[in-house]
């Protein structure tokens, strides 16, 4: 993990917010590769091993697989990417992006959730494992997601809307259902649609002036 990402890192557990405090066994460069992050509310403590922030058992890494280009631009214009240090959050199958987004945006921070392919060793990106229906990241931290099917839960899609700053972009399977409360749906396809999150007047996320024009168009 990223020692800059341990704190956009939140307990899991049903408390009030509260980051963590990471002892560190070993690190390379910018990572913490070995040790422990603790909560000082409830006290959970939670392994990072091989540089990922085990809150749950990883699942089968199935290898690394490539995706065409036309496959990432996609993916880039429909999580309306801009190449800035803003993290955002690819779970389960996503995680087959990273690499070549990385190649396409180099400033961009990944954080990669589940993830089911080998993830670069690289300075900008952070590997965690979910603890069940929680995303442990702080409110507003990230500004776009991509959640596969596995992973699409109602639980995990409520989270998902915590975690997303105002009118972040999600990309989830056609299938889910999503809040109208939490989401304005933009376009869809057979495989995938994409939402905005709506704008909510209770999230204390500061108001930051928007990049004059994206990279890409949807
Ligand atoms: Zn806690």
């Amino acid at each position: 993990v990223l020692i800059d990402l341990v704190d956009t890192l939140r307990c899991p557990n049903p408390h009030a917010d509260s980051w963590f405090v990471a002892a560190s066994d070993e690190t390379r460069g910018r990572h913490i590769t070995r040790g422990t992050l603790g909560c000082p509310v409830c006290h959970l403590r939670v392994p990072i091993v091989d540089g990922v922030v085990c809150f749950a058992d990883a699942p089968p890494v199935a290898g690394v697989s490539d995706r065409s280009d036309e496959d990432i631009m996609r993916l880039a214009a429909q999580l309306h990417l801009i190449d800035a240090p803003a993290p955002i959050l690819l779970v389960g199958d996503w995680s087959a992006y990273t690499e070549s987004l990385l190649r396409l945006l180099p400033l961009t921070v990944v954080v990669v959730a589940d993830a089911v392919v080998a993830s670069a060793q690289d300075d900008r990106v952070s590997v965690l494992t979910l603890p069940g229906d929680v995303v442990p990241l702080a409110a507003g931290s990230v500004r776009a997601i991509a959640i596969d099917a596995q992973h699409a839960t109602t639980g995990l899609l409520r989270e998902s809307a915590r975690v997303l700053r105002n009118v972040g972009r999600l990309v989830a399977p056609a299938a889910c259902v999503l809040s109208e409360t939490d989401w304005r749906e933009l376009a869809r396809d057979a495989h995938v649609v994409v939402a905005e999150r709506r704008q909510s007047s209770s999230a204390p996320v500061p108001l930051r002036r928007a990049p004059a024009s994206p990279l890409f168009s949807a």
